[in-house]
């Protein structure tokens, strides 16, 4: 393994995975849903086999998923994107986010980030030779994860070309405001920075909280490079299929990369997707709500079993806190729970370089049927 990978071992959630099925748990670690997508997506994608959509699509996407997409953005935030050229289909988020960073990040180039931060930052990061430059999100007294501006504003230095920007955030669930985006926005403009966006969990917001994409804030919409995919809006995460948007020339970047990683994605899936983001926005709304009543009742529950739990606005995730059961390590309480308990969660502080943060945070999943979470909650109430 090359020196820069050195460090990177398996990832917690394929880690976490693997504990819940050798021990028979019910997994609220890897995020993933188990009740399936719209059944139009479903039927779509088998009948566009069978019909024989089975050779290489377009490098940059099906021309039908990349119209999908630019009118969606248009429609639902005023974000104008030519699908020739501004648009480009990737392998999931996980290849759009790699390919952006590979484009646009070199060796000794800083990357600033928010930690907790998603585990494919870092790595990609470190691919690139780039240097990250974490700034923490940190709890309020109302549960609810934010930055400090001058914090932000700090790791800002010469040498910074990126920032990654993830909202709804993963794991803490927070939504950015759009004031915290337009602080964001305004060190972006002074000092030059190109921006990518995380925005998988876009559709996951809830009590009415707004997603607003960075590109949206003034100025920012030539130097963003959004990334988002299907996954989580339509609980289709084996599917890998998301997309880039942003100006022309950091899109050509993007593809220039991504034709050597993965060249194009699945073609079936595309139109079939094309078909749900234009027929299934009531599908969306639908899964929003019932995934904020999910949010409710495993926070109640988590609360309930005695965890310390940090309300999530946005994602199916949400951050619980293990001191109040007498632990202060969320690793070892992660390792300990599916053996003594039955129940997966992921430790959240794998997620951050500054450990100190996020010694005592774990992270559960709850995109789950409700019996499920109730199990779970059952399992864990007493369980310490
Ligand atoms: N970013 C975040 C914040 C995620 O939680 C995930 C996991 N779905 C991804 C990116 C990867 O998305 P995809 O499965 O589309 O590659
Ligand atoms: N995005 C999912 C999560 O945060 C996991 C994706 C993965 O396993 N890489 O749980």
């Amino acid at each position: 393994l090359v020196e820069r990978m050195r460090g990177y071992g398996e990832t917690i959630f394929a880690e976490m995975s693997r504990l819940a099925a050798e021990t028979g748990s019910i997994n609220l670690g890897q995020g993933f849903p188990d009740t399936d997508g719209p059944r139009s997506l479903l039927d779509a994608a088998a009948e566009h086999i069978r019909a024989g959509v089975n050779q290489y699509p377009p490098g940059p996407g099906r021309a039908e998923l990349r119209t999908a997409v630019a009118e969606d953005r248009a429609a639902r935030y005023g974000l104008s994107y030519d699908p020739d050229g501004e648009v480009y289909i990737t392998v999931g988020a996980t290849a759009g986010i790699a390919a952006s960073v590979l484009a646009l990040a070199g060796p000794g180039d800083e990357v600033v980030l928010f930690e907790p931060m998603y585990d494919s930052y870092a790595a990609v990061i470190s691919l690139a030779g780039a240097v990250r430059r974490p700034v923490p999100l940190r709890p309020g007294a109302d549960g609810r994860f934010t930055f400090d501006p001058g914090e932000l504003r700090a790791a800002v230095g010469p040498r910074t070309r990126l920032i990654i920007v993830n909202t709804p955030h993963n794991p803490t669930g927070t939504v950015l405001t759009r004031a915290e985006l337009e602080t964001v926005a305004a060190l972006c403009r002074e000092h030059d920075l190109v921006a990518i966006t995380d925005e998988v969990y876009e559709h996951l917001v809830y009590d009415g909280a707004e997603h607003v994409p960075l590109a949206a804030l003034p100025g920012m919409r030539d130097r963003t490079v959004s990334v988002s995919s299907v996954g989580k809006t339509f609980s289709v995460t084996a599917w890998k299929t998301g997309w880039v948007t942003g100006p022309r020339p950091l899109v050509r970047a993007v593809q220039t990369v991504n034709q050597f990683l993965t060249f194009s994605a699945n073609g079936a899936l595309q139109l079939a997707i094309a078909e749900a983001i234009r027929g299934e926005q009531d599908w969306i709304r639908a899964q929003r709500d019932a995934l904020q009543a999910k949010r409710d009742r495993l926070s109640a529950g988590l609360a309930d079993a005695g965890f310390g739990v940090l309300r999530p606005q946005g994602t199916y995730f949400v951050m619980a806190d293990v001191r109040p059961l007498g632990y202060t390590d969320g690793v070892q309480l992660a390792r300990a729970l599916p053996v003594e308990a039955g129940v997966a969660c992921v430790p959240a502080q794998v997620l951050y370089d500054d450990v100190d943060e996020g010694r005592h945070l774990v992270r559960f999943a709850y995109c789950k049927r409700d019996e499920v979470l109730d199990e779970a909650v059952r399992r864990l109430t007493g369980a310490f």
